[in-house]
Formats: C-alpha cells, sequence, structure tokens
C-alpha cells in the first residue's frame, strides 16, 4: 500500500510539473506572438516620423517629434530584445556573419544613441585604429552595444560622462587569414556596482536590489542576452570599476577574416 501511494505521488507531481511546463509554454507563446505582431505597427509609426523630423522647420514642433520617435524606438528595442529572449530560450540564436569595417560600425552606432539621449551627458566614441574589416553579425553587436550605452545613460546622472573605446588587441594576419581579439570597452561615471552584484548581473533576470522596486524599470534580460550575443562572437564580457567611479564593461570578441586570396 505504502509503495503504491509513493508510486501514485510520484505520477501526480510529474503531471502537475507537465501542466505547469505547458502552461508556461503557452504563456511564453502567447507573449512572442503578441510582442511579434507589434513590430509591424512599430514600425509604420517610426518611419513617417523620421521623415517629419527632417522637413519640421519649428523647434518646438520638432522637439515634440523627436521626443515621439526616441520612444517608439525605445518600444521597438523591447518589443525585439523580447523575441530575442525567446529565440534564446530556444536555442533558436543564429549568428549570421558578414564582412565589413567594424570600427566605422561601432562609430555609427553611437552617433546614432547620441541622437536618441535625453539626459546631458558628455560622450566621446575613441579607436586605436581607423578601421578593421572582419566578419561579425551586424544585428548582434548593435544589439551588445545599445544595451551596453541604454545602461550606461541609465545610470549616470546629467554631467556625468560615458566613453566608448575601442583597441585592437594581438592582431596576427598570415597569408590566408586575420585574427586577434577585439576589445570595446564602455566606461561610465554612474552609479557602479557592488562587487557582489558583479557576479550576477549577466544572469538572467537579474537586477541589483531585486526585491525591490526598481526606480530605473527594466527586466533584468539585457546583459543576459550581452552575454549569449558576445559568446556567440567566440567572446567574453566581464565588468571591472571605472577608477573614476561608475562601471567598465569590457567585450572582447574575437577577429576573424579569412583574406579571400589574389
Ligand atoms: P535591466 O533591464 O534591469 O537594465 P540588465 O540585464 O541590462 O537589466 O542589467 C541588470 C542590472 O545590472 C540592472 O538592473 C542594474 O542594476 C545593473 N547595471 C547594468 N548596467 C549598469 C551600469 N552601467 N551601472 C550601474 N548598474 C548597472
Amino acid at each position: 500500500m505504502r509503495r503504491r501511494e509513493a508510486e501514485y505521488k510520484i505520477r501526480q507531481v510529474r503531471i502537475e510539473s507537465e501542466k505547469k511546463h505547458e502552461i508556461d509554454d503557452m504563456k511564453l507563446r502567447f507573449f512572442t506572438n503578441v510582442s511579434h505582431e507589434l513590430r509591424t505597427p512599430l514600425t509604420l509609426i517610426i518611419s513617417p516620423i523620421i521623415s517629419m523630423i527632417k522637413d519640421e522647420t519649428d523647434d518646438d514642433k520638432r522637439r515634440k517629434l523627436m521626443l515621439i520617435h526616441r520612444n517608439s524606438e525605445r518600444l521597438l528595442t523591447l518589443v525585439n530584445q523580447l523575441l530575442d529572449f525567446r529565440r534564446a530560450d530556444m536555442n533558436k540564436l543564429q549568428l549570421n556573419l558578414l564582412t565589413g569595417d567594424i570600427i566605422n560600425f561601432l562609430n555609427n552606432i553611437c552617433n546614432s544613441f547620441l541622437l536618441l539621449a535625453e539626459k546631458k551627458i558628455k560622450f566621446s566614441f575613441k579607436s586605436s585604429i581607423p578601421s578593421l574589416r572582419m566578419s561579425f553579425d551586424d544585428d548582434k553587436i548593435s544589439k551588445i552595444m545599445n544595451n551596453l550605452l541604454s545602461n550606461a545613460f541609465k545610470f549616470t546622472p546629467e554631467g556625468g560622462s560615458v566613453s566608448v573605446t575601442v583597441k585592437a588587441k594581438t592582431l596576427c594576419t598570415d597569408q590566408k587569414e586575420q585574427s586577434g581579439i577585439l576589445e570595446i570597452n564602455v566606461v561610465d561615471t554612474g552609479l557602479g556596482i557592488s562587487d557582489n552584484d558583479k557576479q550576477h548581473i549577466f544572469d538572467r533576470f537579474y537586477q541589483v536590489d531585486g526585491n525591490h522596486e526598481n526606480p530605473f524599470g527594466g527586466s533584468g534580460v539585457g546583459l543576459n542576452l550581452v552575454k549569449d550575443f558576445v559568446e556567440m562572437h567566440g567572446g567574453n564580457v566581464y565588468v571591472e570599476d571605472n577608477p573614476d567611479g561608475g562601471s567598465s564593461f569590457f567585450v572582447d570578441i574575437h577577429i576573424f577574416l579569412i583574406l579571400t586570396q589574389a
């Protein structure tokens, strides 16, 4: 009797856990579908606003249009993040490599980010090399940068500064290929991150002071995706203290380029 009772309990637990998993999966599928549906109208809101901003001569109206643009872009980024999160969850993230000048690409992301920034924060972009042709996934690199930059701007008060420095380390070139490490360093003079939190901020859903209402909003998904995207590039991401106060995020990615033979 006791054995049968134990077997029954085990079966019940298994059935309940399967049911819970199914419900979780349905919820996630629902969120993913809704997110997907939100993308088209958002894109259709953004493109006419951009052309209206270009044509508008009245300063006040232009400022308001830019505010609408900024917030629509933010919504689109959040929706895309939800979709990436689901893809990562199902191990369906794929690396789509193209070959191009990564320095120019990073510079363009930083410039366009600056246009969307709301606070008065000093911003600089520096690179140790003027250009570097390599293979990378443009969509993933731009998401890595946008996440790190939006955190840096979010946690830095007005009057502070954010900088991006790019360095090519140990670059070796032979006749067939070029390889090395590209270091991207995003530094801010914001709140900073304690040593204990440094070990967890790349975990999924982790937020500093996660038990309290977070005045900065967010979901704790961004840095986890950053880590996934960096690792897909054969790289590594970590954070240190900025000696001037604030945080310093390092992204090291593998430089790889097959040189075509003449
Ligand atoms: P969130 O959506 O909460 O911003 P993230 O995964 O991007 O999620 O970040 C996780 C946590 O790491 C944040 O809640 C924040 O507390 C901390 N954090 C991230 N970037 C910075 C930064 N530049 N300065 C201070 N804290 C940061």
